[in-house]
Parts: C-alpha cells; sequence; structure tokens
C-alpha cells in the first residue's frame, strides 16, 4: 500500500488477530537452508518439543501435529472421533462456533447449534437443557469455542464440563482454543477437556500452516471404536510415530518447527502463568482506553462484561461505518493495521462496516499496546469521530500497576 502520510515511514504494526506478531527469535529461527530430514538435529528435537507443546496446553495427554491452519484441525478432531449420522451440540457465541459446525456437517455429522448471538457467552443452562433432553445420549461431542475470535466472546469451558458432568453425559468434550492458546488462561486436564484444537500462528507467534490436535484417554478410547478414519487425519501414527515422517504424514513442515521451537522457548522462558497475566493486563489497559472512549463517543466495546471477554482480541463497534474508516486510516498514515469486523453483520441498527478488531495475542508487550492506542487516537482525532477524554491515561494507569 502506498503511504500517503509523513508519519508512516518505520516497523509497521499488525494488530490483527492472527496471524500475530512474529517475533525476531522466530524469524531468525526459521531463516536457514532445508535441513536433512532422515537424521540429525530436526528429527531429535520433537520429544523436547511434543512436551513443550502439553505444557502450553497443560495437558499430560497426547499431541498430533499437521500441516494445516487451524480449518485442518477442526476437520482433524472431527474425523477421529465421529462418523456420518452422529450428533454433536454446538454452543455458538460468534463466526467460529457457526464454521466449526458447519466444518461438521459437511463430514455428515449432524450439528445441533444453540446460538448464543455474538455478544455474550454460552448461557449454560440452555446447554444444560441440551443435554438433558437428549435422553439416548444420541449427542456424541460438544463443541466449543474457548474466544471466539470475531466475537471477542470467552466462554467458561471449566463451567461446561461441569454441565456435562452435571447430566452425566458422555459426550466427548472438545475445545478451539485456536485464538486463546499462549493467551488466556487454559488448563486441558485440570478442565476435563477431551479433545482441543489451536493452530501456530496466533499465541504460538509462528506464521500460519501448523496446527494441532490434543486428545486424551477417553477421545482416544472413542477413535478405537471408530469404524473408518481417514489415513490422512488419523492421529493415532502421528501422535505415536514409528518414523519420524508419521508425526506428519509425509514431509515434514521443516521451518515451521525451528520457529515453533524458538517460540517455545520464549513461553517456556517467560513462564505459563505470566504470559496469561500479561494478556490479562494488557486486555485490561485497551479495556480502559475503550471505556473512556466510549462516554459520550462514537465507540463501544462489543462485549459488555469484561469477565466475558478475551484476553487476545478485542471487537469494536464505531457508529457510521467508522470502524472500516478507521483501519483505512491507520493503515495509511500510520502503517498500524486493525483486524476487521469478521462475521459481524448488519443487525438492527448496526452495520457491519462499524466493526473491526484489535488483536493483542503473542508477542505484545505495554510499549505495543500504548502505541496502538495511541495510533488509535489520533485516527479519531484525524476522522473528527467523536471519543470521551482521558483514554491514554487510563490504560497508563493500568500498566503503571499492573
Ligand atoms: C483463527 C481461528 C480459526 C481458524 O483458523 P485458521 O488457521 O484461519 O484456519 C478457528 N477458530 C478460532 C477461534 C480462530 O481464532
Amino acid at each position: 500500500m502506498t503511504k500517503s502520510s509523513i508519519a508512516a515511514t518505520g516497523r509497521g504494526y499488525l494488530a490483527i488477530p492472527g496471524p500475530s506478531v512474529m517475533p525476531d527469535a522466530v524469524l531468525q529461527a526459521m531463516h536457514r537452508p532445508s535441513p536433512n530430514i532422515y537424521a540429525g538435529e530436526l528429527i531429535d528435537m520433537m520429544p523436547d518439543l511434543t512436551r513443550d507443546l502439553r505444557r502450553v496446553a497443560r495437558t499430560d495427554h497426547q499431541v498430533a501435529i499437521y500441516i494445516g491452519n487451524g480449518h485442518a484441525a477442526w476437520e482433524a478432531a472431527l474425523s477421529n472421533t465421529l462418523a456420518p449420522g452422529d450428533k454433536v451440540l454446538v454452543p455458538a457465541t460468534g463466526h467460529f462456533g457457526m464454521g466449526w459446525a458447519d466444518m461438521a456437517a459437511g463430514l455428515g455429522v449432524d450439528p445441533q447449534v444453540l446460538d448464543f448471538g455474538k455478544q455474550s457467552p454460552m448461557d449454560m443452562q440452555r446447554v444444560a437443557d441440551a443435554l438433558e433432553a437428549d435422553k439416548f445420549h444420541e449427542i456424541k461431542a460438544v463443541l466449543a469455542v474457548h474466544v471466539d475470535t470475531s466475537s471477542s466472546v470467552r466462554n467458561d469451558i471449566a463451567a461446561l464440563r461441569g454441565v456435562l458432568d452435571a447430566a452425566g453425559h458422555p459426550a466427548l468434550l472438545m475445545a478451539d482454543c485456536i485464538a486463546s492458546l499462549g493467551c488466556d488462561a487454559f488448563e486441558m486436564d485440570a478442565w476435563g477437556v477431551d479433545v482441543m484444537v489451536t493452530a501456530c500462528q496466533k499465541g504460538l507467534m509462528v506464521p500460519a500452516g501448523v496446527s494441532f490436535v490434543f486428545f486424551n484417554d477417553r477421545a482416544a478410547a472413542v477413535r478405537a471404536k471408530m469404524p473408518r478414519v481417514s489415513r490422512y487425519w488419523d492421529w493415532v501414527p502421528r501422535a505415536n510415530p514409528d518414523g519420524f515422517w508419521q508425526y506428519f504424514g509425509g514431509t515434514a513442515p521443516t521451518h515451521h518447527l525451528y520457529g515453533l521451537r524458538a517460540a517455545l522457548d520464549m513461553l517456556m522462558a517467560e513462564g505459563m502463568d505470566a504470559v496469561w497475566a500479561r494478556h490479562d493486563l494488557l486486555a485490561r489497559a485497551i479495556w480502559a482506553a475503550c471505556d473512556a472512549w466510549s462516554k459520550d463517543g462514537a465507540l463501544s466495546l462489543n462485549v459488555a462484561d469484561a469477565g466475558d471477554r478475551s484476553r487476545a482480541v478485542t471487537s469494536l463497534y464505531l457508529e457510521n461505518g467508522g470502524g472500516t474508516a478507521l483501519r483505512d486510516w491507520l493503515e495509511t498514515h500510520l502503517d498500524l493495521t486493525l483486524g476487521i469486523g469478521l462475521g459481524m453483520g448488519d443487525d438492527g441498527a448496526r452495520t457491519s462496516d462499524g466493526y473491526f478488531r484489535l488483536g493483542h495475542m503473542g508477542h505484545v508487550n505495554g510499549h505495543m499496546i500504548m502505541g496502538l492506542l495511541g495510533g488509535m487516537e489520533t485516527g479519531m482525532r484525524a476522522l473528527d469521530i467523536p471519543h470521551g477524554p482521558g483514554a491514554l491515561e487510563a490504560a497508563a494507569d493500568v500498566i503503571s500497576k499492573g
């Protein structure tokens, strides 16, 4: 894009909710010739790599790696556990919940969607009622998106496990943590999640192209009873390979593995609790700024209750198509790129071009978030978008007390 402003030259900032900002350490780790895939360091690094992936997911169970994006992990998880004609329950809180349900339908699985809209988390009572109504346990899995990246709604996955247990329902609990892993606190084993899918280009800070399916013993038992699983999606050889190639069903994603190793080193050095605390602090700074701007202003946070919000992405609305106008201005004049209002349609008085999103996942720190917020303030001034005062002070206050 040609820059029409004297303030645009310098390091750009991609503040979209995936792909996220790539650390220099990840870029440098990937900048090398192709390695030998039959012997040597690439093969030797796999045990530690899968161990550290499990540490990030807080699980002692298994992980299968796929060369593919998050959609691939969705399909892999479904392909290993569900046969055509099986039913799944999908409590959806945005575009991605609907997308996973649609992926299931494409495989001949019958999704029962509970649509909770795009501004609030799943209502556990309605989920409980749906499970209670399923007397013959025809629902084989509950597909739950932890953080729906379109709406920025965060769901309480531990509470969802509680609902399944209270109903005595045997359905597998599957969680999409593509936007949340490495950002929002997540505990696969402690929360009783049977299958978890994620991808590398959000909290894991690696360019898009590799995704993961974590599964526990309950899910493995379901897989073992499947009449047929496609060879390529089958998680059994990927999680327990006899040969190196089986991790990936073919040639390894060599450079992604080096990048992922560097990213996991960063996460392990910081510590997952500190990683989560950083995302929480920066998210609270963003919300404080947005609260200030929304007073007498045109801006509003999509999710009203802070307890229901993601720490990785924030969906916002600006009246009069202001979301698109602000994004365009910031990209052109500051080389600051915000996320589009994905899957947020024209509803009631609101138009889709009013929606936009801030990505604050992965390799982000306090000065970047203050820069992001300062950029937004600058753009709103330039475009005469009404906004309340004191936003940057409010954000600085949050971070300074962090
Ligand atoms: C990004 C995302 C996806 C889709 O991942 P792709 O890598 O784009 O296929 C699915 N679910 C959630 C929650 C996401 O954030």
